[in-house]
């Protein structure tokens, strides 16, 4: 795979990842995938996962060092908070009008739903009451979780990245205040951890094809019953046409606002969304995300390294859509009419539940529930609206987060080019150093 550009690398893992699956279910080896092809994909995972706090530790720090006044901090931090309200909202705006068009709930018929959400009721349960604690919060209380009370416990885990966050950034920000010559060692030790955190990343991405094979071989014998698929096609299909709507809106405000046509951006930024595609996480992919958004898409780091970790807990435009096509779709199969006021609380609920979506797979579905109790869907509804779209969750999974990671690039740019912070892409050669 000598000269082949990363992402058709990957593509072409994806696709054989495929047809060996699906090779595997033929002939009766899922037992065999399980036990030696899906490790690989999760090493990798766990590989992206292990560097993303100290990536993100050492290029925060770096990044806001770098800056020569704090004020530019605070309109960077501005306006990437209102631009992922902004996105988020319009997706959650195109994902509500897809559905009303469309219309999907019309394709289930009674029998249907009572099969389908019989076989998935108890998985769903699940979620349900994952749900239920997450809404049991006072309104604030999003604020506390964000400040931890000791860093190490923040540090040691993936789920507490806003946590970790807000210490770099109280750190970067003393950092700045204090003499440069007390500051110079500090200063030049993150720099050089950035580094080689980076490097980290390039290793780890050499694995990619391979790890994108085993990761959607592994998914293909994990399906249990494809016939679902059909049956839920239209759903499926209205989250994924609104998903589209949404890309090729990025398309066009990054050709429009940065200059970069299609072809160029996608072929830059594309192994981000690959891995986004196979691992539905966000937060796993995130090292990737950044190492293209500042090497191949020129993002000064001093913009990437806030913008790219916040947004990737934060700013979930694919989640939200996927949110709002999901709670009027399963409003309409179990006939709870919705007024214009309800789609209004779709927008709201939606939004703040895109936020609080952790980066992991799955974690849109559970905070689906909360929108649907704001709508005051009673608990039976809900249940077996959960129930119903439960089987095709995980390939949407992995086409939101697709849309995820792209919104946090597109942010990026756009606030990097309000700054003045984007500049001729440089790629180092991922590989540069390894051979052929
Ligand atoms: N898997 C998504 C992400 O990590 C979150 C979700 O929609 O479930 O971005």
């Amino acid at each position: 795979m000598g000269k082949l550009a990363l992402h058709w690398q990957i593509i072409i893992g994806m696709v054989l990842g495929g047809i060996f699956g699906y090779i595997m279910t033929q002939i009766g080896g899922e037992n065999f995938t399980a036990d030696w092809i899906k490790p690989i994909g999760k090493i990798f995972i766990n590989l992206l996962k292990l560097i993303a706090i100290p990536l993100i530790v050492a290029s925060l720090i770096k990044g806001i060092s770098d800056l020569q006044d704090i004020s530019k901090f605070k309109t960077i931090g501005l306006r990437t908070i209102l631009l992922y309200i902004m996105s988020t909202v319009i997706a959650i705006t195109i994902g509500l009008l897809v559905v009303n068009i469309v219309n999907p709930g019309s394709s289930i018929s009674p029998e249907l739903m009572a099969e389908i959400s019989g076989t998935y009721g108890e998985k769903a349960s699940v979620k349900i009451s994952s749900a239920g604690s997450a809404a049991n919060r006072g309104p604030l209380q999003f604020l506390v979780d964000m400040v931890p009370d000791n860093f190490f416990k923040a540090a040691s885990s993936n789920g507490s990245m806003l946590q970790v966050i807000f210490f770099v950034i109280f750190f970067g920000i003393s950092l700045l205040l204090i003499k440069p010559e007390q500051s110079r060692p500090v200063k030049a030790f993150f720099d050089g951890l950035n580094e080689v955190v980076l490097k980290m990343v390039d290793l780890i991405m050499l694995m990619a094809p391979i790890a994108v094979f085993a990761l959607i071989a592994s998914l293909i014998t994990e399906i249990s019953n494809p016939e679902i698929f059909v049956a839920l096609g239209k759903y499926a299909l209205t989250v994924v046409a609104g998903l589209v709507i949404m890309v090729a809106i990025y398309l066009i405000i990054i050709k429009v606002r940065i200059g970069y046509g299609p072809v160029f951006f996608l072929s830059k930024f594309s192994p981000a969304q690959l891995l986004a595609f196979s691992t539905s996480s966000s937060a796993a992919t995130l090292p990737v995300t950044m190492e293209r958004v500042e090497e191949h898409l020129g993002v000064d780091q001093e913009v990437s390294s806030f913008v790219l970790p916040v947004g990737a807990t934060v700013n979930m435009d694919g989640t939200s859509l996927y949110q709002a096509v999901a709670a009027v779709f399963i409003c309409q199969v179990t006939g709870f009419e919705l007024g214009l006021g309800d789609q209004l609380t779709i927008i709201l609920t939606a939004t703040l539940a895109s936020i609080g979506s952790a980066a992991v797979p799955g974690a849109g579905m559970i905070m689906l529930v909360i929108v649907l109790e704001a709508l005051g869907l009673p608990a039976e509804s809900l249940a077996i609206g959960i129930a119903l779209i439960f089987a095709v969750d995980r390939p949407l999974d992995m086409c939101r987060t697709v849309i995820n990671v792209t919104g946090d690039a597109t942010v990026s740019m756009l606030v990097a080019k309000s700054v003045g912070k984007i500049s001729e892409p440089t790629p180092k050669n991922w590989d540069d150093h390894y051979g052929k």
